[in-house]
């Protein structure tokens, strides 16, 4: 499996160090409010990647942190009066529901940060003696940037441009890119912004910094060499350019082997993001009647070094291409027996495994991979036509589909049930047909769309589904 590794700016093969695991980080969800599908975005991509590593054969070890405390989870929560580890575990379970909800396959571990402050405490300390972090007047402790010489490596900043150092300090969770400057590691406590927000440390009470939170856990959970280090572009600096600053400065060693970041989704040329208030939940994507599944789609079929321009047109293109999808395995489903003159699929489906493989092994290039898909569906299609799909092929080739879904999760559909009166008129006309009473068939017909089901009849028989919109 080649990737496209953004440190080293070029495609790499992915292996495992130990030759058993690999060990792969993603940065999770700031949990405060619900997530927007830019967000989202990058978790379907991170389940493309997780999916994929496990097809071609790798076993895997991925952990998501959960950010659960830095400015804003404090500020939100003590805004809405409601402790700060429930008001996110609201917002966690609202998360994992979204998960769920776009078939995204779970990580092995989600650690939340404040579960860990010992863990950073320990860094923080390390950092210190090595004298990589110096502490303020007023408690805070900041990572000297000067002396990290790698500094800019990973997002290939030119530092002489730059102004590095102490005058530059940042005691926020998030600050402007244009301003490199030594990064606050923890942050002593303020009584009037953090309310009874703290921990003890040596060095006075506080809280740990953002970024080494997901250091933190990640050196914890995936040892100090990981294989993979995973997360959206805005991530790549300053996030993943201090994990690496301190991460290395503890340990002597390299903190990632491999880094991949998934370009953004945006809405008329500009960034979904909070701030910018020009965010969908799947939530509202959900309540305007599209399904989990549409949305999956659609954040997966554009490649994750592109950026996904975000429009309803989009989202019903997505709906059209599911229901293609959905249409020829409800046909194959329906075939029973044998056919006169059947044709080999098996020729096809090989041809489908290779190009299909082939494609999601090249650093996820999933539009090439999706085509050989519709190829092939379009050549099933016309042999089917001419009569020659019996039970066996339709089975063979939908077990293939099922095996490349392991990948692309999106064929499963939510079993609707057929009422038991819906049944009844359907094997009604079925009777009919066989009579050849085609009048009273046609009647049966309505009726059954008059209860929100449409029949669909084909050359290999006859089915009943619900009407979509
Ligand atoms: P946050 O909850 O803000 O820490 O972001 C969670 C993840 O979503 C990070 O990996 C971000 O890089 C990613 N992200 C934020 N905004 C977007 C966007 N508009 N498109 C794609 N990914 C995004
Ligand atoms: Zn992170």
């Amino acid at each position: 499996m080649i990737i496209y590794d953004t440190k080293l700016e070029k495609k790499v093969e992915l292996r495992p160090q130990d030759g058993r695991i690999l060990r792969m980080y993603t940065c999770g969800p700031t949990v405060y409010n619900f997530a927007h599908i830019g967000n989202l975005r990058t978790y379907v991509f991170e389940d493309l990647l997780r999916r994929t590593i496990l097809f071609s054969g790798m076993k895997l070890l991925h952990v998501m942190n959960l950010t659960d405390i830095d400015d804003k989870t404090i500020r939100s929560s003590m805004a809405a009066g409601v402790p700060l580890k429930v008001f996110t575990g609201e917002f966690a379970e609202a998360f994992f529901e979204d998960l769920r909800e776009l078939n995204i396959q779970p990580a092995e571990i989600y650690p939340a940060a404040t579960d860990h402050v010992e863990e950073m405490i320990g860094m923080i300390d390390s950092l210190l003696n090595k004298g990589y972090a110096y502490t303020s007047e007023e408690g805070n402790v900041f990572f000297r940037i000067s002396k990290f010489k790698e500094y800019g490596a990973l997002s290939h900043l030119c530092l002489d441009d730059l102004k590095v150092g102490a005058s530059n300090r940042v005691n926020v969770d998030e600050y402007d890119k244009e301003n490199l400057s030594d990064f606050a590691l923890w942050k002593a406590y303020d009584p009037v912004n953090d309310g009874n927000v703290f921990w003890e440390a040596p060095w006075g009470r506080g809280r740990p910094g953002w970024h080494i939170e997901c250091s933190a856990m990640a050196i914890k959970y995936l040892g100090e060499t990981i294989d993979l280090h995973v997360g959206g572009i805005d991530n790549m600096f300053p996030h993943h350019e201090n994990e690496i600053a301190q991460s290395e400065a503890c340990t002597g060693k390299c903190f990632s082997r491999h880094w991949m970041h998934a370009y953004h989704l945006i809405v008329e040329g500009k960034k979904m993001s909070k701030s910018l208030k020009n965010f969908f939940t799947l939530r509202d994507l959900l309540s305007k009647g599209y399904t989990g599944r549409e949305v999956r789609y659609l954040l997966l079929s554009t490649h994750y070094r592109t950026q996904l321009n975000f429009t309803f047109e989009g989202l019903d293109g997505a709906r059209q291409t599911l229901r293609r999808i959905d249409d020829f395995i409800d046909r194959l489903e329906n075939i029973r027996g044998k056919s006169e003159n059947e044709c080999d699929v098996t020729a096809l489906v090989s041809e489908l495994k290779k190009g299909f493989t082939e494609e999601i092994f090249d650093d996820l290039n999933i539009s090439a991979a999706i085509s050989h898909l519709f190829d092939f569906i379009r050549k099933v299609h016309s042999e089917n036509d001419l009569g020659k799909i019996g039970e066996k092929q339709a089975q063979t080739v939908l077990a293939a589909l099922k095996e490349l879904d392991q990948v692309l999760g999106v064929m499963e559909r939510e079993q609707v049930a057929i009422p038991k009166e819906v049944n009844q008129l359907f094997e009604e006309r079925e009777v009919a047909r066989k009579k050849k009473d085609w009048a009273l068939s046609d009647k049966l017909r309505l009726q059954i769309e008059g209860l929100g089901f449409v029949v669909e009849d084909s050359r290999s028989g006859s089915c009943v589904k619900k009407k979509l919109d």
